[in-house]
């Protein structure tokens, strides 16, 4: 039987890792679909504490591997189909087979929100995606006008990311004003590439009957007026959905499914940690994550001490 199971393998399931694996406790680690989590899927890093000069997110996410491989964590590619949390010991199907473990950290993240307009569905991966560093520098969207849907920090890297391929980045925002941070904010409306395209939304991406992204229809929330803007490529960054489906009727969610513990990191049913993006609808950061990580670790270690007490 497993001491420690974690999913996830982002910033806050990889800390956990460290942690755990440091007090012996030889961690399994699920890394889901996405090994490394969202970070690497970002381009530079700037402010993750101990970088002066920034870093690559997957490198970022290797070196963390690395650490908690090196004290004993066993990093598992796999996905959880099932949770059995009302059992003791907690038992998991992990690609079909099961495991138990006395206690399980979920770290499991965000997935990308989708727009569900029209045409999104149909033309991904034909123009329309969710990560500018893994598609932007893909032939269709090279020395052509491309939009980029959103108003935080996600959509202005992703812009600001394009410019060195597209033609023309168009950011479209619903509103007259980002949410980003500051510094990225102005970084990304003084970049002359980058146009933004205020109090805007996508109401279909255009031309599934082509079979690739040749436009999109606008609609101007406060004038009513609909318009086409042609581009090649949609990167939609509109914010994140917790991956906690799995964990639905079970575990204590907010409605927005963000995972809610009752003390510290622990949930509901004892011996269940919770850490990073998939139970954080605030801060959302990578440091921030990896606290929470190290936390869980430590509320776990405390919980399997307490059974042995
Ligand atoms: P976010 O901050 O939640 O921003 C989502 C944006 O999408 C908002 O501007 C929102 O509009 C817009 N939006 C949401 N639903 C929409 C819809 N259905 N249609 C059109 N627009 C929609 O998400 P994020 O930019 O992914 O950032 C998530 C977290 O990660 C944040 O805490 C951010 O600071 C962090 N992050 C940090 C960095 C960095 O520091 N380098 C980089 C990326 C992300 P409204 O503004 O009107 O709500």
């Amino acid at each position: 039987m497993e001491k420690v199971v974690i999913i996830g393998t982002g910033c806050a399931g990889l800390t956990a890792a460290i942690y755990t694996a440091r007090a012996n406790l030889s961690p399994l680690v699920l890394t889901g679909t996405l090994p490394g989590g969202l970070l690497t899927t970002t381009s530079t890093v700037e402010n993750f504490p101990g970088f002066p000069e920034g870093i690559d997110g997957f490198e970022l996410m290797t070196r963390l591997q690395k650490q908690a491989e090196r004290f004993g964590a066993r990093i598992q590619y796999g996905t959880v189909d099932a949770v059995h949390l009302g059992e003791k010991p907690i038992r998991l199907v992990i690609d079909g087979q099961s495991v138990a473990t006395e206690t399980l950290i979920i770290a499991s993240g965000a997935g990308h929100r989708h727009l569900d307009v029209p045409g999104e569905h149909e033309l991904e991966k034909k123009g329309v995606t969710y990560c500018a560093t893994c598609d932007g520098a893909l032939p269709m969207f090279r020395n052509q006008p491309v939009v980029v849907v959103g108003g935080g920090d996600s959509a202005c890297e992703e812009a600001t990311y394009l410019t060195r391929f597209a033609s023309k980045v168009f950011l479209v925002h619903r509103r007259d004003s980002l949410r980003a941070s500051r510094i990225m904010a102005e970084r990304t409306l003084a970049n002359p590439k980058i146009q933004p395209v205020w109090n805007s939304v996508v109401t279909e991406v255009l031309d599934v009957a082509t079979g690739k992204v040749t436009g999109v229809r606008l609609k101007d929330v406060v004038s009513g007026a609909e318009s086409v803007l042609p581009c090649t490529g949609v990167f939609v960054a509109i914010g994140h959905v917790p991956n906690t489906q799995l964990f639905q009727g079970v575990l204590d969610m907010n409605p927005a499914g963000y995972l809610r513990p009752v003390k510290g990191t622990a949930m509901n049913i004892p011996g269940v940690f919770t850490a990073g993006d998939c139970s954080d609808d605030v801060y959302r950061q990578a440091i921030t994550a990896a606290g929470m990580g190290c936390s869980a670790a430590i509320d776990a270690e405390r919980y399997l001490a307490s059974l042995n007490a």
